[in-house]
C-alpha cells in the first residue's frame, strides 16, 4: 500500500508521543542542501536536523564511512580500546584549545558531562563551592538535570523540583555574573552564542570579559557549544571568533554530521575525571565515531569553516535587503550560518508555513523569528535561492 503524506501524519497522532509541533512535511530522502518529501516535492533545506547536518543531506564522504564501519565493527563498550573514536579524538584535540575528550551520543549527555567538571573544581580549590552560573534563553538540553541549566522558565515549570545548583542571570552582561558570583560559585557556562533563545550574538568583549572574571575568581569557564560548535559560527569552534579560550565546552549537533554522536572536552589542568566517575554504553561507539571523524575531517581539510562564514555573510546581506522590502521585518542578526530574522509580530510560525509551501525549509525559533541553519558546505547559488524562496513567501504574509 502507498501511503500518503496525510496518512503519515494521521499515524504520528495515533502512534507518537505528542511534544513537538511538526511541520506537515513529511521528508523521505535528503541530498546536499536539498530534501525531498513523499510525494516528490523539493525543499532547500535550511534548518539541517537543526544545525546538524553540517556537509548537508548524505555526503558521500559520511556516507561511504557508515558503510564501511557498518560491515567492520558497530559497537564493543568502552571496555575495549576502538580505533575510530581514538582517531577522532585526536583530531579534536589537535584543532582545538583542549586536551581531552569524552564522547556521549548527544548534546544533552555532553553538557551533562561538562558539568561534572565544575563540581569536582569547586569541591577541589574552591572549598566545595558547587554552583554554576547560566544565562537566560539559554539551552542546555532536555534532561532533568539540564532543564535545570536551562535558562528559560517554560521548559522547567512541569518539572519541579529542579536540579540544585545552577543559577541564571541575563546574558551579555558581565556585570550581572559578577554580582551572581558568591563563595558558592565554581563556573560560569555560556554558550558562545545563544542558539535556541534565539540568535543571540554577544558583544564582542562579553566573553574575553567573562574569561578575565573567572580567571580573578578562580572559576571555571564552560562553554556550550553543541550548537555553535564544528564550523557553525564560521570558525571551527564558536570561541575563536570571540578569542578566548574556554576550560571546557561540550559539542554535539553538527558534531556527527547527521549520526547522534556527542562530546565534552576539557584542558588538562580541569581534566579532574577519574575511574569510575562516568561512563556510556554507546558513547564514542565505532559507527558514530567513524561518521563524525569522516565528517570533522572533511570540514577540517576542506576549511569548511571559512565557507560558512562567506555563506553566512551573503545570507545576511541578502536579508538585510529583505528587510527594506518588507517593513514588518525588525531585525537581521547572526554570525556564521548561525542566523536569525525577527519581525514586529508573532508571525513566525506563518512565515515558516508559507516558506515550505514554496520549498524552503526554516525554523521558527521564536514565535516573533525564524532561524537559518544551511549546511556548512551551502553554495552561494542555493543561498540565494533560499532567499528568493523567503522572498515569495515574505510576499503572501
Ligand atoms: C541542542 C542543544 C543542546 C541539546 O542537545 P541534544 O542533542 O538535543 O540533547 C544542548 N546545548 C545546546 C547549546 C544546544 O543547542
Amino acid at each position: 500500500m502507498m501511503r500518503s503524506k496525510a496518512d503519515w501524519i494521521e499515524m504520528e497522532k495515533q502512534y507518537y508521543m505528542f511534544t513537538v509541533r511538526r511541520q506537515p512535511v513529511v521528508i523521505a530522502r535528503g541530498e546536499g542542501t536539498r530534501a525531498w518529501d513523499v510525494d516528490g516535492k523539493e525543499y532547500l533545506d535550511f534548518c539541517a536536523g537543526w544545525a546538524v547536518n553540517n556537509l548537508g543531506h548524505c555526503h558521500p564522504a559520511i556516507t561511504q564511512a557508515i558503510v564501511d564501519q557498518a560491515g567492520t565493527l558497530l559497537q564493543t563498550s568502552n571496555q575495549f580500546y576502538t580505533t575510530p573514536q581514538l582517531l577522532l579524538a585526536q583530531l579534536l584535540v589537535e584543532n582545538s584549545c583542549l586536551d581531552k575528550v569524552f564522547f556521549s551520543n548527544s548534546g544533552v549527555e555532553a553538557v551533562e558531562g561538562v558539568t561534572k567538571l565544575p563540581r569536582k573544581h569547586g569541591r577541589k580549590n574552591r572549598d566545595g563551592a558547587q554552583e554554576v552560573i547560566t544565562a537566560y534563553n539559554s539551552i542546555h538540553g532536555r534532561t532533568m538535570g539540564m532543564i535545570a541549566a536551562t535558562g528559560q522558565p517554560h521548559y522547567q515549570e512541569a518539572w519541579q523540583p529542579l536540579a540544585p545548583g545552577f543559577v541564571h542571570v541575563e546574558f551579555d552582561n558581565v556585570e550581572a555574573i559578577m554580582e551572581a558570583t558568591t563563595d558558592r560559585t565554581a563556573a560560569v557556562m555560556l554558550e558562545p552564542v545563544q542558539g535556541e533563545g534565539g540568535v543571540n550574538v554577544p558583544s564582542g568583549d562579553y566573553l574575553s570579559r567573562v574569561r578575565k572574571w573567572c580567571d580573578e575568581q578562580g572559576l571555571l569557564l564552560v562553554l556550550d557549544e553543541v550548537q555553535t560548535g564544528i564550523g557553525r559560527l564560521g570558525s571551527l569552534f564558536g570561541y575563536q571568533r570571540f578569542g578566548v579560550e574556554p576550560d571546557a565546552i561540550s559539542l554535539g549537533k553538527g558534531l556527527g554530521g547527521g549520526v547522534p554522536v556527542g562530546a565534552f572536552m576539557s584542558k588538562d589542568a580541569c581534566m579532574s575525571l577519574e575511574p569510575g566517575d562516568h561512563g556510556s554504553t554507546f558513547g564514542g561507539n565505532p559507527l558514530t565515531t567513524a561518521a563524525a571523524y569522516a565528517s570533522t575531517k572533511y570540514i577540517v581539510d576542506h576549511d569548511m569553516s571559512a565557507n560558512a562564514l562567506a555563506m553566512g555573510e551573503r545570507l545576511m546581506a541578502a536579508l538585510e535587503g529583505l528587510k527594506s522590502r518588507f517593513d514588518f521585518i525588525s531585525e537581521v542578526r547572526g554570525m556564521g550560518l548561525l542566523v536569525a530574522l525577527e519581525f514586529d509580530g508573532d508571525i513566525a510560525a506563518r512565515v515558516v508555513a508559507q516558506s515550505n509551501e514554496d520549498g524552503l525549509l526554516l525554523n521558527p525559533v521564536r514565535p516573533n523569528a525564524i532561524r537559518f541553519m544551511p549546511p556548512l558546505n551551502v553554495s552561494a547559488g542555493e543561498i540565494d535561492e533560499g532567499v528568493e524562496r523567503l522572498a515569495t513567501a515574505l510576499g503572501k504574509i
